[in-house]
């Protein structure tokens, strides 16, 4: 079996689950109690924030636990959305988004709210002169991922913020989930700043949503305090010892994994040179650990099945994605329906071999000579 879809789920490391399981042997009461064990477990659950906090430069008192970044990008948007009405009803993001961003956008243009979406540019980068354009005096909110989840393009979130600086009633959420454990994030330059452990070798069930001090939130889910007021429920310490352990790991280790994952792409990109229905839709800015395809003619499912049956598991789009329709991201960089319905996204770990990348191009062929030049039933005919 080879698993090519680390941008979906990432298998946690040892560690990680080491300090789950010892932390909820070891801390048995509700961090929230008043009593000596419940204020014990509220030291260790400090513990743990302020380490991931201060590894991405903020203060532990910003971080609030989440069920996952599905649920950060919620509270984040419709949180602002909440509070912020007051001074206009204009929200700003891009058709790169992960649809836990452009959900309740839609939810939100559903309840009046006004949605733009900024343009991209053939490099993959936002068109930050159209942001311009967009941005209003009543705008709420601007909410861009620093890494896409399909083609894995880089923002260049810094100027991004510069743009939206001056806009002192607008907030800026950055949706980190692709970014975080993979390259520096340093919260300070958002709002809100939205990840989740389970895309770099954390626990699935777990969130965190940055706040700065000044923001504002509605909170979504109501009840009493957890660790913030902002969302309810008794602290999960255990997820948050197990999230610290996974962000201290993967930021440990990032230029070592950064450099070898680049090398595992190069190759991925020279073998795919041959193929003249291929289009690469990664684009320079994209990070190494995803690699977007298009292969012309040919359903994105289709082919992902013919992997498959090699044991080798790739995904189409990102996974929270309706199967058979267009990839959003792909089709807003390229401006291809039939390449936006054609695409595969590979994704590349530490733990990818360089033999797992050998075996893949070689199934690859394989798949490529069936499907293309098979006569197989595809999507639009043979190229
Ligand atoms: N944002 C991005 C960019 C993602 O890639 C994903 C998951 O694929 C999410 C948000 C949603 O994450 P979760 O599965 O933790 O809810």
């Amino acid at each position: 079996m080879i698993y090519l879809d680390y941008a979906a789920n990432t298998p946690p490391e040892a560690e990680v689950l080491e300090a789950f399981c010892s932390v909820s042997k070891e801390y048995i009461a509700n961090p929230n109690s008043n009593y000596l064990l419940g204020v014990e477990a509220n030291n260790r659950l400090r513990k743990a924030t302020e380490q991931i906090a201060s590894l991405l430069g903020t203060q532990g008192s910003e971080i609030i636990y989440t069920s996952g970044a599905t649920e950060s990008n919620n509270l984040a948007i419709k949180g602002v959305a909440g509070k912020y009405k007051k001074y206009g009803r204009h929200i700003i993001t891009t058709f790169l988004e992960h649809s836990s961003v452009t959900g309740p956008a839609v939810y939100l243009q559903n309840q009046g709210f006004e949605v733009d979406y900024v343009d991209v540019l053939p490099s993959g980068l936002l068109d930050l002169e159209h942001l311009k354009e967009l941005l209003r005096e009543d705008t709420i909110l601007v909410s861009v991922c620093w890494v896409d989840s399909e083609i894995g393009i880089k923002q260049d979130i810094e100027r991004i913020a510069e743009v939206i600086k001056p806009y002192k009633n607008c907030v800026f959420h950055v949706d980190a989930t692709q970014a975080v454990g993979k390259i520096p994030v340093s919260a300070e330059v958002a709002d809100l700043i939205s990840f989740a452990p389970h895309k770099f070798y954390g626990l699935n069930g777990c969130g965190v949503l940055i706040k700065k001090e000044n923001i504002l939130l509605e909170p979504q889910i109501h009840g009493g305090i957890s660790t913030t007021a902002f969302r309810s429920g008794t602290p999960a310490l255990a997820n948050a010892v197990a999230a610290e352990k996974a962000l201290s790991l993967a930021v440990s280790d990032m230029d070592r994994r950064y450099e070898y994952v680049s090398e595992l792409n190069r190759s991925l990109k020279e073998g795919f040179k041959k193929y003249s229905g291929i289009l690469i839709n990664s684009t320079e800015n994209s990070i190494p650990f995803i690699l977007n395809l298009s292969i012309k003619g040919v359903k994105s499912e289709i082919f992902q099945k013919e992997l498959e049956g090699f044991g080798i598991y790739v995904a189409t789009k990102s996974a929270c994605c309706v199967p058979n329709t267009v990839s959003r991201p792909v089709y807003a960089l390229t401006k291809d329906r039939k390449a936006a319905l054609s695409t595969l996204r590979i994704s590349l770990s530490h733990l990818t071999s360089k033999e797992d990348v050998e075996f893949f191009l070689d199934c690859f062929d394989k798949c490529y000579k069936k499907v293309v030049f098979g006569g197989q039933e595809h999507f639009y005919g043979k190229i």
